[in-house]
């Protein structure tokens, strides 16, 4: 009982100093309680902004461009690539696709590891270049010339497309693919090129790109061989894949030699739909 008088007396005799600490504690809480608040604002818009980023794109794409069917050096969309970032001239990718590129650029820089883009968006007329060469044997396949060697134009097509895509069912269309470091499959066996692609597995999910030419098997049935080098970004190739799906059929893709092929060979459903199943 004794005590509780002390404390009382103690509190009254001291009423003055604790009226201005009473004063101070309101002051003290609602500063905090504001800090606190303004923290979670600033903490949501972040969120905001890289799930903005990062989830898929509600653009929408016409036929002509899901078929590469025009310029990306004129397009609002493209930037061409800085040359610290790729081993040739006039690339260009979909801006929000080499911002990220350029992100994991730094990023394994940083631990020792030189990303460069050796191939990005490519047209159809591009990809026509690319692919009547190899059909009339001006560009050898393996060593052969295929116009000579492989008379049937399904076997001659198949043979192509074990690495090179027909024009109008490449990704390397949309501006949201790349080829990094080589493309050669023995690039990738050697010790630079396996540490490059031991990082690029383990750190490029996180800038949204996504090895989709994986190896055959579980997560893919068929379409083109493995690519070790070929990363697609997925924020926005999901949304185009989907489109191409509802907008393109066999018929849509002409305009090249061997085009009569495309329908023989289902080719949107056994190559252009052929990916990893884990990019997502
Ligand atoms: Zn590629």
């Amino acid at each position: 009982m004794e005590s509780y008088i002390l404390v009382a007396d103690f509190f009254m005799k001291n009423f003055s100093r604790f009226k201005s600490l009473l004063a101070i504690f309101p002051a003290v809480y609602f500063a905090f309680f504001a800090y606190a608040e303004k923290e979670k604002t600033f903490q949501k818009r972040a969120t905001r902004i890289i799930g903005s980023s990062y989830s898929q794109s509600s653009q929408s794409f016409s036929s002509e461009y899901l078929l590469g069917k025009f310029i990306p050096a004129s397009h609002p969309d493209f930037s061409i690539i800085p040359e610290k970032y790729s081993t040739k001239k006039d690339l260009y990718l979909r801006k929000e696709v080499l911002a990220a590129f350029q992100q994991m650029h730094a990023k394994a820089a940083k631990e020792g590891i030189l990303l460069k883009v050796v191939s990005a968006t490519r047209n159809f007329s591009d990809q026509r270049k690319i692919w009547e060469k190899k059909w009339n044997g001006q560009t050898l396949v393996s060593g052969k010339n295929l116009a000579l060697t492989v008379r049937n134009p399904v076997d001659r097509a198949k043979i192509i497309m074990k690495y090179s895509a027909m024009p109008g069912t490449s990704r390397h269309h949309w501006g949201t693919d790349i080829d990094i470091n080589s493309v050669s499959p023995s690039y990738f066996e050697t010790q630079k090129g396996k540490k490059e692609y031991q990082w690029l597995v383990e750190h490029a999910a996180t800038y949204g790109f996504c090895q989709v030419y994986s190896e055959k098997g579980a997560s893919r049935s068929s379409g083109y061989e493995v690519e070790k080098w070929h990363w697609s970004y997925m924020p926005t190739a999901k949304k185009l894949l989907q489109e191409y799906q509802t907008q393109i059929s066999e018929t849509d893709i002409s305009g090249f030699l061997g085009a009569e092929t495309a329908k023989k060979m289902k080719v949107v459903e056994t190559y252009v739909l052929a990916i990893n199943s884990n990019c997502n």
